[in-house]
């Protein structure tokens, strides 16, 4: 694909975190260190091309007295690009990000409306901060910049833009599911969301799923909509406005993840693991704290596993690496307990002399360590309820130095329609499925392993996320929409492993 995007074009990325880590050294002075990640990774280089500029909350509260924009200033040089803080206070985070974000868009767009909490103050809030975050942009815009807001904090922020006048385009990436009409119309803002999400240029989903979704939503809620196309990009027409949707699966840095797997340091690692838990293969799940990713469903299923497959006790270990997340939320506390009450229930029914069944780590692991784990187990169990895209399945593929690791994978992860033909399918809440599902990974034959897994690593190789950034920006200038591949959809068959 030709790209259109010129380097006069500054970027401007805006979302909720700058890419930072801000922190005080001995002296009492502060700190700022860029941060980590797939999105920082592939922006930066653009970034730095086009002389771009990041705007997002710097992570201090505005009330601390710090000066961030001089602090940040003065990183320009060091980042290669402009970072401009949007200060937010104690109460702001409150109500717009653990309020709004967090207790309601994150469970009802992950399909989970009884874990919403329809504050109408959080909404208020939520406006205000959108608003705030459209002042920061706005300020020095230039016509021929390219503006592109990310995910679900911000989804009002190309309507503020609009009243705002502002001149240049405007684009917006969902980096979490768009969910079904009946579910999104519960929703108190339904239409408030929805014509905010219409004032953006281009509007980004992470696959097809999700923008049919969106699209069913859309011709709900209003009655006059044409659509131009049908690619992995089309034209929307609605009133007088008109829009391009496309779903652009979001992804990693490949080559970054091969290579730290092939370093000594990682084979290391990767062989000391295995020496402390000897007996068989190792079954891998890697999950942030969260609801949405199955966990609880996930120890039932390798439970039953256990119970009905007696070979396969001493001869695999399930290690769940849990990263802590959002514990001021009383559900994700609950949720700890929960998986706890499991670790015992697990360890105490089946743990032999010698063998631990379930190993539990309640931690973040660094990039070494966290790859010499995917580099080492022979099977990874990831079985989200419902994942946007999901990146761990993709760094297990990139770090499965080997070629031969089973890949068992939630037919609701958004990885699933890159993956559906090489990797294990299951249906999360189907328990013997899951269990099932195990069992085959257990006793699949090495070819056919190392042919599953040549075709996923290839998979993430191609669409990795320097592929995602530049389709993202074509399609917001290209002149000819059909020059975009036609992605890959899911629908479920009768082959998942179901019970
Ligand atoms: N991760 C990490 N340390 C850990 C475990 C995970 O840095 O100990 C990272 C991992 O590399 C991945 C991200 O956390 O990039 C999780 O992304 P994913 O899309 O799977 O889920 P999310 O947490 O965004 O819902």
């Amino acid at each position: 694909m030709e790209s259109a995007f010129s380097s006069q074009n500054r970027l401007i990325i805006v979302s909720n975190r700058l890419p930072i880590v801000l922190s005080k050294a001995q002296d009492d002075e502060w700190q700022v260190e860029p941060g980590s990640g797939g999105l920082v990774t592939a922006m930066a280089p653009v970034l730095k091309n086009r002389g771009g500029v990041w705007i997002g909350w710097p992570g201090n509260m505005e009330d601390d007295g710090l000066d961030t924009e001089d602090l940040l200033a003065k990183q320009t040089q060091k980042f290669g690009y402009h970072l401009k803080p949007v200060s937010l206070t104690a109460e702001e985070i409150q109500k717009y990000y653990k309020g709004f974000a967090n207790e309601i868009i994150w469970p009802l767009f992950h399909d989970l409306i009884d874990h919403c909490n329809f504050d109408p103050i959080y909404w208020e809030a939520y406006r205000e901060v959108n608003r705030k975050f459209a002042e920061v942009t706005i300020k020095d815009n230039r016509s021929e910049d390219f503006v592109w807001v990310h995910d679900y904090h911000l989804m009002c922020v190309g309507e503020e833009l609009r009243k705002m006048g502002i001149k240049s385009q405007v684009a917006f990436f969902l980096h979490i599911p768009f969910p079904p009409p009946d579910v999104f119309l519960r929703l108190p803002w339904r239409f408030q969301i929805l014509n905010a999400l219409l004032e953006y240029d281009l509007l980004g989903f992470q696959t097809l799923r999700d923008r049919r979704n969106f699209m069913q939503c859309v011709r709900i809620m209003f009655k006059e909509v044409r659509r131009f196309g049908g690619g992995q990009v089309f034209r929307l027409r609605i009133g007088k406005r008109e829009i391009r949707v496309g779903a652009f699966p979001i992804s990693i840095d490949y080559h970054e993840f091969s290579r730290t797997a092939a370093t000594k340091e990682v084979a290391d690692k990767a062989w000391y693991i295995h020496e402390d838990i000897p007996k068989g293969k190792i079954i891998l799940g890697v999950d942030r704290l969260d609801y949405t990713k199955g966990i609880p469903q996930r120890m039932k299923a390798y439970q039953n596993a256990l119970r009905r497959f007696p070979e396969l006790r001493e001869n695999v270990t399930f290690v769940q690496v849990v990263v802590p997340s959002r514990r001021d939320i009383p559900e994700y506390e609950h949720l700890k307990e929960q998986i706890e009450r499991l670790v015992g229930e697990i360890n105490g029914e089946f743990t032999r002399s010698g063998w631990v069944p379930f190993h539990y780590i309640f931690r973040s692991l660094d990039r070494q360590e966290l790859v010499a784990y995917y580099r080492t187990s022979e099977i990874a169990l990831i079985t989200p309820l419902k994942d946007g895209m999901n990146l761990i399945s993709k760094e297990y593929c990139a770090s499965n130095q080997d070629g031969n690791g089973v890949l068992i994978l939630s037919e609701f992860a958004g990885t699933v329609a890159q993956f559906q033909k090489y990797a294990l399918l299951v249906n999360p809440h189907d328990i013997e499925g899951v269990a099932n599902a195990i069992h085959q990974a257990y006793h699949m034959p090495e070819d056919e392993r190392k042919s599953r897994m040549q075709r996923l690593r290839l998979n993430v190789r191609r669409y990795n996320i320097f592929w995602w950034v530049d389709s993202f920006l074509d399609a917001a200038i290209a002149k000819n929409l059909d020059n975009f591949p036609l992605l890959e959809d899911y629908v479920p068959t009768q082959q998942t492993a179901e019970s």
